[in-house]
């Protein structure tokens, strides 16, 4: 049997280790011409902890995660106003919380595509999807990006995985224009990385947050000299960005104190910086295609879980396709996978929707409620509350 996955993210690099393992042969197309080395701290608990240790994936992450002691706000000054300790986060969680890099994490999976034998599974950079047809039986998916009318070629296979993240094109083509599907949060994100040996050394083992209205800003020093900092802001607009990203974000997040100042400074030009979304959709396949991660799920940064989820989803679709042998067996197979896996998806969104007002809260109002909880959380039994909100009913 032959898969075709698009978009070589965590989803789609394990759904294709997982195929390959069972005996498909998959390709992998990506846009980008090479694994993509931007990113940002990713907190990784719940589903996918437990999906990435079944399928032998875990050790390979714990390899490259870092220790965070503590999440820590700060008013402009640097003064810390409310701090989180991570470590009795994570024992309260069982002990698997990891903090990752996003690249970090892909490069992981990459790696791990290795185990599938025999060269089954490959991967092709430089390879855009934006045209899917039916192919006889099949589906027949076409390389080249929007508007490239000679294209680049195409490929056929019995399975489409569309795992191209929150903007995907494989649900465009197959399900209908972005508009139907994604539900702006009211906020953006940016995230970039920067060489600065001072404020590395002042961010090392700790999330440090400003403790903001309409905005936050975090950061963390990372191993080498560099930290990677992350932005959010409320934005009614929703999307599309327009203007010099840089230039929004020097804008956006003025005056809120010395470091962020330096940070931005040093922003590259074109940092990551999109709209704070979930995907949600009634259905996640048709006919021979299946979505799967972002692409069909998103639950956006404020929910914490993409990763984890993106994990468990492509895991479980490798456990309910892998074993398909014949024509017959993957219609069944792909609703089987969307019965088993919607429900903790939709939960988790469920949840990133309620996270949102107390991740950027819009009032002096919010914060205070916001440093309460946080404080709270170092009381006995309160702990194990937050800790059981935020990863058991998930985890169950
Ligand atoms: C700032 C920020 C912080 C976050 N923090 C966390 C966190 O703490 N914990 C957590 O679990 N999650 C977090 N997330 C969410 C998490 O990053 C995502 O949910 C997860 O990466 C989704 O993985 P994916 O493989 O589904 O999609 P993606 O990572 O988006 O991968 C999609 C891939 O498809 C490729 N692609 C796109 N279009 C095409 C095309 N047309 N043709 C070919 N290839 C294409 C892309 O280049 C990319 O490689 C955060 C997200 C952001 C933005």
């Amino acid at each position: 049997m032959k898969a075709v996955v698009v978009g070589a993210g965590i989803a789609g690099l394990v759904t294709a280790r997982q195929l390959g393992l069972a005996g498909w042969e998959v390709a992998v197309l990506e846009k980008s011409d090479a694994p993509r080395a931007d990113g940002y701290m990713m907190d990784f608990f719940g589903p996918g902890v437990e999906a990435s240790e079944k399928i032998g994936l875990y050790p390979r992450l714990a390899q490259v995660a870092y220790r965070i002691e503590a999440a820590q706000y700060v008013d402009v000054a640097g003064r810390p106003t409310a701090s989180l300790d991570y470590q009795r986060f994570s024992r309260l969680a069982g002990g698997k919380v990891l903090s990752l890099l996003r690249p970090d994490m892909e490069r992981a999976a990459l790696a791990a595509l290795n185990d599938v034998p025999d060269g089954r599974a490959g991967i092709r950079y430089s390879a855009p999807v934006s045209r899917v047809s039916n192919d006889g039986d099949g589906v027949r998916v076409h390389i080249g990006g929007a508007g490239d009318e000679r294209g680049h070629g195409s490929l056929c296979a019995d399975v489409l995985i569309g795992a191209d993240g929150i903007h995907s094109a494989v649900r465009a083509a197959v399900f209908g224009p972005e508009d139907r599907y994604l539900r702006p949060l009211g906020m953006r994100a940016a995230a970039f990385i920067v060489t600065e040996p001072n404020l590395n050394a002042r961010f090392r083992d700790r999330f440090t947050l400003t403790d903001s209205i309409d905005r936050t800003a975090g950061f963390y020093g990372l191993r080498s000299d560099e930290v990677a900092a992350f932005m959010v802001y409320r934005d009614v607009q929703g999307f599309p960005g327009s203007g010099d990203t840089r230039e929004r974000l020097r804008r956006e997040f003025a005056g809120l104190g010395g470091a962020v100042d330096r940070l931005l400074e040093l922003c590259p030009e074109h940092p990551y910086d999109d709209v704070v979304a979930q995907v949600v959709m009634p259905g996640w396949h048709h006919g021979r295609t299946v979505l799967v991660g972002d692409a069909c799920g998103a639950v956006s940064l404020l929910a914490g879980q993409g990763g984890s989820l993106a994990i468990a989803g492509a895991a479980m679709l490798g456990d309910v396709l892998g074993p398909v042998d014949s024509a017959a067996g993957i219609g069944p197979a792909l609703a089987e996978f969307e019965r088993r896996w919607k429900p903790f998806v939709d939960v988790a969104q469920a949840s990133g929707r309620r996270a949102a007002s107390s991740f950027v809260p819009a009032s002096r109002t919010g914060r205070l409620l916001r440093r309460w909880i946080i404080r709270a959380t170092h009381l006995p039994g309160v702990d194990r509350l937050v800790a059981r909100m935020i990863v058991g009913r998930i985890a169950r």
